[in-house]
């Protein structure tokens, strides 16, 4: 079928690098794709021909970017650890950028969060030899059918291989490679099921889906996720992240403080915005209409989410 139905998406798909049409692909408008091939089936085939960078961090950690989700890689005796697996048909690309990292096999995944783009390769990491690790009502959402209204689509519930076989609730310390990684659950945030990941001793920190860096963000309402909790989580990134850190966040490139207290800005603005055109009584195509997000729409509203579809979830919520 044609996947690109008008041509203001076909220009973006010309624009952009793959990375970024695959999450184009992925959060399209639903009434774009027909029932029976929608955007999910869509971004996992053009996840298939993505181009993935390896961009060396500190302290051993690398990143690659292009998969899916941003997966952090910590290689090591004791195989390598992956934050986030990235989608399936991105298998042989990942496989030949984790051979350029080190020799060492896959022995360790967790994931930040259920969504298929950072999931979607549980299964063959497993299969290769990958311990998975999650928040529980990440491993709630991989075990049942779980339906996100926001992407008009319903996940089967995960093979079992693909579900992570170790969960926690709060805060979970691993020791790893001779490193020292704590992870922390958000209280719900973009989902129900975010974690952050600090790499201790490199200082780095993958705040995954919290934060997504250069455009305006996905919330899933239907899995807890909301835009106060988003905000909350925000907060609490910025609480913990020092001048020196690097910050991984789930989509975009890898950023710093300064970014992240910009994206904080960002969405406590336009919440505030969206809030008080909502308490007067305006509809959605009118907040819309009254462009609340102008001063940052050329930037952020081009690649991932539109301006329109991110006011709506910000309606949404408040
Ligand atoms: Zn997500």
């Amino acid at each position: 079928m044609n996947i690109q139905p008008d041509s203001r998406i076909s220009r973006r798909r010309f624009l952009t690098s793959t990375t970024a049409t695959t999450t184009v692909a992925l959060l399209a408008p639903r009434h774009l794709f027909a029932q029976e091939d929608g955007l999910v089936q869509i971004a996992r085939r053009t996840a298939a021909a993505s181009t993935i960078t390896v961009q060396k961090l500190r302290g051993n950690v690398s990143v690659l970017l292009g998969a899916g989700g941003n997966i952090a890689v910590l290689p090591g005796r004791d195989g390598k650890l992956l934050i986030d697996a990235g989608f399936a048909g991105a298998r042989p690309r990942i496989t030949d950028a984790l051979a350029s990292i080190s020799t060492d096999p896959v022995k360790h995944l967790i994931n930040t969060h259920w969504h298929f783009d950072h999931t979607d390769g549980n299964e063959w990491l497993h299969a290769e030899g990958a311990a998975i690790l999650a928040h529980e009502n990440t491993r709630k959402h991989l075990s049942t059918d779980t339906r996100v209204e926001g992407w008009n689509f319903t996940f089967k519930a995960s093979p079992s291989g693909a579900i992570p076989a170790k969960v926690f609730e709060t805060e979970q310390i691993v020791h790893l490679n001779g490193a020292t990684i704590a992870l922390k659950h958000y209280a719900p945030a973009h989902t129900d099921g975010d974690i952050s990941v600090h790499f201790t001793d490199a200082d780095i920190l993958h705040v995954a889906d919290t934060f997504w860096n250069g455009y305006y963000p996905f919330i899933d309402y239907s899995t807890g996720g909301s835009i106060d909790g988003t905000i909350r989580a925000t907060e609490a990134n910025l609480a913990t992240v020092t001048d020196k850190m690097i910050v991984i966040p789930g989509h975009g490139p890898v950023g710093d403080k300064s970014q992240l207290t910009f994206y904080r800005d960002l969405l406590v603005t336009a919440r505030e915005k969206v809030a008080t055109l909502k308490k007067q009584g305006r509809s959605l195509d009118e907040i819309v209409a009254a462009k609340p997000t102008a001063a940052t729409d050329a930037k952020w509203g081009t690649g991932f989410m539109s301006p329109q579809q991110f006011i709506g979830l910000v309606f949404q919520g408040v």
